[in-house]
């Protein structure tokens, strides 16, 4: 059998060699009893890269975005958040199921933006008919986009003017730095606090950080045991956090070289309507062609994409080489019989 090359999401990748290496080789402690000396070392690095005071490890980047959500709202308050974004659509609901918080979604535009007006119309009054509007969050980057400069700085501000507190999903953070040829810390400095994953393009197999503010961190800190993510010999797990961003971030350069080709090799095939790459993004706006069957055959030659599912991104990462990309394009002409 043909291996696979999966294009569905760059949290499909498994954990090289050098990775499962470094996470044998760790060194461990009860994280609970903030005795594990890896973790700790991760949730100082990751600090110190995105300019935060502390840092805290997470089983995932959606756990970090609910506990940092609650650390900044309580019950009753609100926050502001993007219609489409993934702290509101994509988590389950979480801060309204489990932190009793209002989200106030507003529609993002398609850069990922929220419109400034729209911020502060939703910002509610000091009124007792309404709930306290306490939070904006922005998720960078927004579906590959890194969000466009200025833009933060001015939505931050505003919000700070209105007295709310910030949060980055940065879960992809990394994509937008190395893609603006901006430092992380640049990235976050506008915001309070920050979520970044470790399992997306950065090639860790778990985990997130949530960074922020010592306070904060301390507060994300109780809600993470009260949500069952204090872990143990968490060291396995923060080591190949540790090696991702010591060795997988600068190369995220080449997922969006080789999206950049994948979406000019897609030129040659104009029914997929594929748009330029973002990141290490492409989408496609088919016209035409039955994507189903396009996906079903694309797998049996071993090209996994969520095509078939209506899914129209594809996404490459450190499983993605130039190989897989001449792959698809074999596999195209094939399909569509040029
Ligand atoms: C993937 C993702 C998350 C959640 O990450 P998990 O670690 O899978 O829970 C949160 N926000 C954004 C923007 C993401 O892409």
């Amino acid at each position: 059998m043909i291996p696979e090359v999966d294009f569905r999401s760059d949290t499909v990748t498994r954990p090289s060699e050098k990775m499962r290496k470094a996470m044998a080789d760790a060194e461990v402690g009860d994280a609970v009893y903030d005795e594990d000396p890896t973790t700790n070392r991760l949730e100082a690095m990751t600090a110190e890269i995105l300019g935060k005071e502390a840092g805290l490890f997470f089983p995932s980047a959606t756990q970090a975005n609910l506990a940092g959500i609650m650390a900044h709202c309580g019950r009753g308050d609100e926050y502001i958040v993007g219609q489409t974004a993934h702290a509101y659509r994509d988590e389950g609901g979480g801060a309204a199921v489990l932190g009793s918080i209002q989200p106030q979604p507003l529609p993002n535009e398609p850069e990922g933006i929220i419109d400034l007006d729209a911020i502060t119309s939703a910002i509610k009054p000091d009124d007792f008919h309404n709930p306290v509007t306490r939070l904006l969050t922005l998720e960078n980057t927004f579906n590959g986009r890194p969000l466009p400069e200025g833009y933060v700085a001015e939505a931050t501000e505003l919000a700070r003017s209105h007295g709310l507190s910030t949060h980055l999903d940065g879960a992809r953070m990394m994509n937008a730095a190395v893609a603006t040829d901006s430092r992380p810390s640049s990235v976050a400095s506008d915001f309070d606090s920050a979520t970044l994953c470790l399992s997306k393009g950065l090639g860790a197999p778990v985990g997130a950080v949530f960074a922020g503010p010592r306070d904060l961190v301390h507060r994300a800190k109780r809600i993470r045991k009260l949500l069952g993510g204090g872990m143990r010999q968490t060291g396995v797990l923060a080591a190949a956090g540790i090696y991702a961003l010591e060795n997988n971030v600068n190369r995220l350069r080449e997922d969006h070289d080789r999206a950049d080709r994948l979406s000019e090799m897609f030129t040659e095939f104009p029914e997929l309507g594929a748009g330029q790459a973002r990141t290490n993004m492409v989408f496609l706006s088919p016209d035409g062609v039955d994507m189903p069957a396009f996906a079903a055959f694309l797998a049996e030659r071993g090209i996994i994409t969520g095509a078939g599912h209506g899914k129209p991104r594809w996404v490459t990462h450190l499983d993605i080489d130039d190989e897989a990309i001449e792959r698809v394009r074999r596999a195209c002409k094939e399909y569509f019989g040029r």
